[in-house]
């Protein structure tokens, strides 16, 4: 997707601070970052969200997810405690439409979630 933020992130096109990368995810520092610690963890591919998801894309899926305690160790929050997002479609509150996992931690989260 050629005017797609994340897409251009994934492609260098924009500058972003790269925390991981492989093949098939990136994660990178998000820009207005909600807690001390705010990873934005991508696929490479371009899917608007989850109901763009299929079978086809469990082992990616089961990839990126696999990445998070890994991510959550590096960056400290392991042991202290982290909370992994996915904001879909309009009242989930995305406002980048490509799917795309926040991994929050640093602080005691607010225990709201609706
Ligand atoms: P969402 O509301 O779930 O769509 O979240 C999108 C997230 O992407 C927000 O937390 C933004 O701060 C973040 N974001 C938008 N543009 C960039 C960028 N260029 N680099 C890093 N994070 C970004
Ligand atoms: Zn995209």
């Amino acid at each position: 997707m050629s005017d797609c933020i994340f897409c251009k992130i994934a492609r260098r096109d924009i500058p972003s601070e790269i925390a991981y990368e492989d093949d098939e995810i990136l994660a990178f520092k998000d820009i207005q970052p909600l807690a001390p610690v705010h990873l934005v963890i991508i696929p490479k591919i371009h899917l608007r969200n989850l109901n763009d998801v299929t079978s086809e894309h469990e082992q990616l899926l089961g990839h990126l997810f696999g990445v998070i305690p890994r991510l959550a160790k590096e960056f400290g929050v392991a042991e202290t405690g982290y909370r992994v997002v996915t904001n879909n479609g309009t009242d989930g509150g995305q406002v980048v439409g490509h799917l795309h996992v926040h991994l929050l931690g640093g602080q005691a989260l607010n225990a709201a979630i609706g």
